[in-house]
Order: C-alpha cells, then structure tokens, then sequence
C-alpha cells in the first residue's frame, strides 16, 4: 500500500515523520553508568506490547509514509523471540531501512539471522576497548563478547556495521582516537555521542562528566584530518571524512548541537507509549489505541495522525537542571 498524501505523518512545524525507533524491552544484561542506575525496576512483561502489536506498529507507520524503522532497546536481543519482529517487518514494502542498535553480547548467535531476516544496518554500542574499563562502563559486561559480536556482525554483510560510543570525561575519553582507529581498520563508521540528562544514574554528576563533540573532535584532529560532509543516515549525527579512509567519524551533539529542526523521528516505548521527543514527555498511548481497536487500522492510523500536532519544536536538554526527563534511555529507546 502506498501512503496517500493525508496519511502521512506531517506535524505542526512541517516537518515529516519518516522515522520509527521501536523499542522492544526496556531489560538488559548490561547496565551502564550513563543509561541505567545500579537497581532498576523494568516494566512488569505483562504490560510490553506483544511481539505482534509491534510488528502491527511497524506495518502501520511504514503505510503512513515511514521508510525506517530502528529496532532498540534495553537490549532488543534479550526479548525472548524478537527474530519474530524482525521477519515481519522485513517483508514489508515501503520500509527501505531496517536497522537494530544493540550492546553485541548477543551477535554472535544472531547476527545471520538478522540479517537473513531483511535488517539492512546494525549499530553496536562500544564505549571503550580496554577490559576493565568495559567492565567499570557497563557494570556488570565483557568487552570478549561484544568484540566477537562485531566481528559476527561484520561476517554476515550487512549494508553497515557502525559503533557508537558515549563519551564520559575522564572515563574513556581519552580513549577516542584508539576507538576511531578501530574503526577503520574494520572499514566502519563510528558516532560519538554527548550523554543525554535522560533519568537518575546515580553513578556520577553528568554536567562534571560532559565532553564535548567539538573537544572530541580537536582530540582527533591530532591523528587525523576530518572534512566535514554533508552526508546523513537519517540520524541526528554529523559525519566527517578522512581522506585515508572510507570510515566516517559521526557527533551526536544534543548539547553543542540543536539537531530538533530536521527532526524527522518519533519512538515507540516497549509499552507502547508513543513519545514525540526525546527530550520532552509528549506522548499517546499506542497500546490502549491499539487493544481498543484490534481489527480497525484506519482507527490506530488517526490516532497517530492525531499525535503530530502535539509533537513539540524541540528538546530542552540542560544539564545544570538535570535531570528535567525522569525516564531512563533504555525506557526511551536510545
Ligand atoms: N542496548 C542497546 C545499545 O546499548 O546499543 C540499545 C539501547 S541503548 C539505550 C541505545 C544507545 O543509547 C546506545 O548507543 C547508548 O550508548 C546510548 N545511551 C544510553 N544512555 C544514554 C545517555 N544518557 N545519553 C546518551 N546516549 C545514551
Ligand atoms: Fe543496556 Fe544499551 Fe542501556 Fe547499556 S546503553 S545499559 S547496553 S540499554
């Protein structure tokens, strides 16, 4: 079915939604120190969209004009059966990217079925390349079994394989350019991302913590030459060239960089709250729209037609008034 011109999803700013983070657990075996605090309490199971309400959300927002989606998380590869998601939502017409973001610890069962299932990109979060580091970042994680879910991942051909790394003062930041040469050497992109203020960590103050896309990108310029491009990923990031190389160095910048005029993203709780911003808590209720219409899709399509007119301008990230968003990234869907 091809999205006629009043299905599409266009908020009150212009701006059209194209894209679908679909978060499909807020539980993960990891927890780091910028995304969870130590003692989580997740969602009770009973109360996450079924693997069968998210794949008729993906359907829905893929004939209202959407061409990618993101699988997400907590951890997507923790949900017991998600391959399932992933091959319904592979088959669909009109989706042209279907992409997962993923810690890895899990790739190296899973990366050829992802892709056997149509995921066309696979983004691996890798902070640090040092054992103990990985271990003080993520708590409780082996960087072993991240590593060899790249390599899986890059053993199975996906369009691309790119990393992303949150980058904490005097945690891993002087780390940056050993993860960039990394990078290369297995010919993939790489994004460096500010912490966002996104719930209580408990773990350090975020505003002493924060480094800076543009101190990152001085710290690089000691050992490469970056050009910046014009290119996207539909992302928020900001790629650079290096003329050695074909990998690009991306900055997902929140702070330094306002990136909410091209916003072109909404996301999908793992309970099914649709949130409009990351930054702001507007939102609908998918799941109650959905289970009150289970077998009327015209229905669900106006509620989300409905919902573009509260998606707000922009977020507010500020972090010496954190945290202002109580939700956690994984509750998000990073
Ligand atoms: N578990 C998967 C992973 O780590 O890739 C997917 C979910 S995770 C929430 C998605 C992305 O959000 C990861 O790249 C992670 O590093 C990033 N992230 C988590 N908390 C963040 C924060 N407070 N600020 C910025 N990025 C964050
Ligand atoms: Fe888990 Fe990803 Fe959050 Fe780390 S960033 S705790 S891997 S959800």
């Amino acid at each position: 079915m091809h999205p006629s011109s009043d299905s599409l999803l266009i908020d009150r700013f212009g701006r059209q939604i194209n894209y679908v983070r679909l978060s499909v657990t807020d539980r993960c075996d990891l927890r780091c120190v910028y995304c969870m605090s130590e003692d989580m309490t997740f969602v009770p199971r009973e109360q996450l969209l079924t693997l069968e309400e998210i794949s008729r959300i993906g359907r829905l927002f893929v004939e209202m004009g959407v061409d990618k989606i993101r699988i997400t998380g907590g951890e997507p590869l923790t949900r017991k059966n998600i391959l399932q998601v992933f091959e319904s939502l592979g088959q669909l017409t009109g989706l042209k990217d279907l992409t997962i973001t993923t810690n890895g610890t899990l790739l190296s069962s899973y990366a050829q079925a992802l892709k056997d299932a149509g995921v066309t990109r696979v983004n691996i979060s890798l902070d640090t390349l040092d054992t103990e580091r990985f271990k003080a970042i993520t708590r409780v994680g082996k960087l072993a079994k991240t590593l060899q879910g790249i390599d899986a991942a890059l053993e199975a051909g996906f369009q691309s394989v790119k990393l992303n790394a949150v980058v904490l003062k005097n945690r891993n930041h002087d780390e940056v350019h050993k993860l960039v040469e990394f990078a290369r050497q297995r010919g993939m992109d790489i994004s460096f991302i500010e912490e966002m203020p996104l719930g209580i960590v408990g773990d350090h103050d975020r505003a002493e913590a924060f480094y800076s896309s543009e101190q990152i990108r001085n710290d690089l310029l000691k050992y490469y030459q970056l050009t910046a491009s014009n290119e996207s990923t539909g992302g928020p990031a900001r790629y650079y060239r290096m003329p050695d190389s074909n990998s690009r160095v991306g900055f997902i910048s929140p702070h330094s960089h306002n990136f909410c005029d091209t916003c072109n993203r909404v996301r999908v709780t793992a309970e099914g709250r649709l949130l409009l911003c990351l930054g702001q808590e507007h939102s609908i209720d998918l799941r109650r729209s959905l289970r009150a219409h289970p077998l009327d899709d015209a229905a669900v399509r106006q509620d989300l037609l409905n919902a573009m007119q509260i998606k707000p301008q922009g977020h507010n990230f500020n972090l010496a008034l954190q945290p202002v968003i109580m939700r956690h990234m994984n509750t998000t869907g990073g």
